[in-house]
């Protein structure tokens, strides 16, 4: 069996921590280099059901996309849930690996395997990363879908190929009018408006959006927008890791054992339909 040392190593490879951005926390959060491991389990927040998970999947390793703490602590006492969560798996030899924004600008990255999940053919980048001379990394991507849709049947596309959340995705724009180019960017994408306005797409899928960001962009136009769960965004990269690990471990002959976890850790967990404004409500009185 590896050693963490050596698998922390594959994953610096896949996403070095220095394509991270300048305010993020990426690496290893806390494990012990010289312990070997076995089973790695891929998730995308650091919550107390994935670490549950990863005790019940008897995982040597965690490597999530979130950070623990993305600012620094002075205390990792169990008083508190992120001290609870290090001292847990610390309890049960687990250690803690993170590949966040390093994630995002890698290829595949991120966005690749969001794409990947709504079906979409990426042409390339979003945002390129001005250091990879290639044009491949960078944030976010553009594609094409196989041929041209409703954004109605885009949308219905794209909750399809993504796992199930309470709340569902959100649509902005004319759902019968055409849509072929998309921009996507796994979780909180409303920093890249200017970017998918100038790369003139049909439509915008990510995460996160709120009211005036996505009011100004929908005046601006003409890219319609669909917003989903933040987690559901960034769940399909755990998949493109795992497998993209496994080829390390086949290459090395380490025979490691990957998984991914099923845990839906987005915040909301339900979604209630209000009335229309011109319905009557239930007691029959106008409101
Ligand atoms: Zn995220």
């Amino acid at each position: 069996m590896p050693k963490l040392s050596d698998v922390i190593a594959a994953l610096e490879a896949l996403w070095p921590p220095a394509w991270a951005e300048q305010w993020d926390a990426v690496g290893l959060v806390c494990g012990d280099p010289d312990a070997e491991v076995g089973r790695v389990l891929f998730a995308v927040d650091p919550v107390r059901e994935v670490v549950d998970e990863a005790i019940a999947t008897g995982a040597d390793l965690l490597v999530t996309h979130h950070p623990l703490y993305l600012r620094g602590t002075t205390t990792v006492a169990a008083t508190g849930f992120k001290g609870r969560v290090v001292h847990t798996l610390i309890r049960n030899d687990i250690a803690l690996h993170v590949a966040h924004t390093n994630a995002d600008r890698a290829d595949p990255g991120v966005s690749d395997a969001l794409a990947e999940a709504v079906g979409l053919r990426v042409t390339g980048p979003l945002v390129p990363d001005p250091a990879d001379p290639a044009g491949r990394r960078g944030l976010g991507r553009i594609g094409e879908l196989p041929e041209p849709m409703t954004l109605a049947d885009f949308a219905r596309r794209a909750a399809a190929g993504l796992p199930a959340t309470a709340t569902g995705l959100r649509v902005a724009g004319d759902p019968g009018r055409l849509v072929r180019t998309v921009a996507v960017c796994g979780g909180s994408g409303d920093s890249l408006f200017d970017d998918v306005r100038r790369a003139g797409v049909d439509v915008y899928l990510t995460a996160d959006l709120r009211h005036h960001p996505a009011s100004e962009a929908q005046q601006a136009g003409p890219p319609a927008l669909v917003d989903a769960a933040h987690w559901a965004t960034e769940w399909p990269w755990c998949e493109q890791a795992a497998r993209r690990l496994d080829e390390v471990s086949e290459r090395h002959g380490w025979a490691l054992r990957t998984f991914v976890s099923r845990a839906v850790t987005d915040p909301w967990t339900a979604h209630a339909q209000a009335l229309p404004l011109d319905e009557p409500t239930t007691s029959g009185a106008p409101r």
